[in-house]
């Protein structure tokens, strides 16, 4: 399978080197060139598998001849087997229609460890394979931190430098980040905002001079191997209410487009997705572009769901350049606009086939607080404050009759405890896998949210890419 640039001017690559490089040379995200396509009948015999087996069948088209088939079943098996829960992604009824998938059973209680932990072994795959070392640099608003970190730390050929915005992580976040004290563990408290903290990485991505040293990669969602790994779990959900006999909805917690992106390729792929619901807080600006066409960044509001307080929404690229016929050169020039002047009109084509599919809500902090009471009262569980947004929608929008709707759990409770409590009155406890968090000791740079600070620090701590 070979990959391109949404943007059209970088070269493409196998899947292998996509994994690697995290962002294209020329700016643009990295796609797959053609959407792999299931049989009703592959679909069907998906069900009752185990979750790593599910993986190795779903991912293998997009791997493609970087990894065999029995390789990369050795990889699914392992990552997957770090869950705390046989199922991998467990899936609860909550009620007649709606259902709970829960993402958050990984060794750092959010659902990006479920691609986390598969990208973290197919870095060293690939790294060993071709004797180069690999300098990780990402921005975090809280989740993916911990998770990417968990998932690399100790790995001899990779150093990762996770930036974060100082003050606006929770404080479990945080000490999930900061107490890994693993030599190749860098975290860096950055004045400003989740989106200064991106705008940071993704001008590195783009300087010369750091490129020329070090092999600069990603784990953010811009790495198309963290979205492939996401597609897996429509699948075992699905198969599970039924498909590919019966319809399924998603409604998903929001906030860079990644997740809900692996159930848009879920769907190009032959899943029988009845409707993919984008489900944001007061950060809105998926809201406004599904609901009016407008994708015009705000100023960033903190909210109780810190994951999804983003105002620009990477991977809404990859939809755009899939919905507007995959031309290159116009979303180059489509999302050269946008960085200029913070705003962009979608065109005809991208708002009406973005309609077939998605629909989209925003949460205020009552509605949030009023899905965490719902959860608790109605059902017995204890939703964390990203996964009621998404809660909130899922009873708000209508995805048909019969149509069951899976709401994605995309963090464990107890990582927002002062939130859940609030709602309910409850104090969700940590799970025994993270349960001394609060003792360990903790290590982190702090720097100004100024782009040479940041640079010179890595480059001053960062290990050549062949060396
Ligand atoms: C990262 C994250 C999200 C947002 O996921 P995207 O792929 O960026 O849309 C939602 N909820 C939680 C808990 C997260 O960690």
């Amino acid at each position: 399978m070979d990959y391109l640039s949404t943007r059209g001017g970088a070269k493409a690559l196998d899947f292998e080197g996509a994994t690697l490089a995290g962002l294209a040379s020329d700016g643009g995200l990295y796609v797959p060139s053609e959407w792999p396509r299931f049989a009703e009948s592959e679909i069907a015999a998906m069900a009752g598998l185990p979750y790593a087996e599910i993986a190795a069948r779903v991912m293998q088209p997009f791997v493609g001849d970087s990894l065999s088939p029995e390789r990369l079943r050795e990889l699914t098996t392992q990552a997957y087997g770090r869950f705390a829960h046989a199922a991998v992604t467990p899936l609860k009824q909550l009620d007649e229609t709606q259902w709970l998938l829960e993402l958050f059973h990984g060794p750092t209680l959010a659902f990006k460890d479920v691609a986390l932990q598969l990208l973290g072994l197919l870095f060293e795959e690939f790294l060993e394979r071709r004797g180069q070392n690999l300098t990780v640099v990402g921005a975090t608003s809280g989740d993916t931190g911990s998770a990417a970190i968990d998932a690399v730390a100790g790995l001899d050929k990779v150093n990762i430098f996770m930036l974060h915005p100082r003050g606006r992580v929770s404080d479990v976040q945080r000490r999930q980040m900061t107490t890994v004290l693993a030599p190749n563990v860098h975290n860096i408290a950055i004045e400003g905002s989740f989106d200064d903290a991106q705008a940071m990485v993704k001008r590195m991505f783009n300087d010369r001079a750091m490129a020329d040293r070090f092999a600069i990669g990603a784990v953010n969602s811009i790495n198309w191997a963290r979205l492939m790994a996401q597609v897996v779990y429509y699948f075992a959900a699905a198969v599970q209410l039924g498909a590919p006999h019966r319809q399924v909805a998603f409604s998903v917690p929001t906030g860079n487009f990644g997740d809900v992106f692996a159930g848009y390729v879920a769907a190009q792929m032959g899943l029988p997705v009845a409707k993919l619901v984008v489900a944001t807080n007061v950060n809105d600006i998926l809201h406004r572009a599904l609901s009016s066409g407008d994708y015009s960044q705000g100023i960033v509001t903190p909210t109780a769901a810190p994951s999804m307080d983003i105002q620009v929404s990477s991977n809404f690229e990859r939809l755009l350049f899939d919905l507007g016929g995959r031309d290159g050169a116009a979303m180059a020039a489509q999302m050269g606009g946008f960085e200029g002047t913070k705003a962009m009109q979608l065109s005809n084509s991208q708002r009406e086939g973005a309609a077939r599919l998605f629909a989209s809500s925003r949460a205020d902090a009552d509605d949030m607080a009023q899905a965490i009471r719902w959860g608790w009262e109605h059902c017995g569980e204890l939703l964390d404050p990203h996964t009621a947004c998404a809660i909130h929608a899922a009873k708000t929008i209508d995805c048909g009759a019969g149509v069951p709707i899976v709401t994605l759990a995309t963090a464990h409770p107890a990582k927002f405890r002062d939130a859940v409590e609030r709602a309910t009155g409850q104090r969700p406890g940590l799970p025994t896998r993270v349960g001394d968090l609060f003792e360990r000791e903790e290590r982190c740079t702090e720097l100004p949210g100024d782009y040479a600070a940041i640079a010179d620090y890595i480059a001053s701590h960062a290990v050549p890419r062949s060396g």
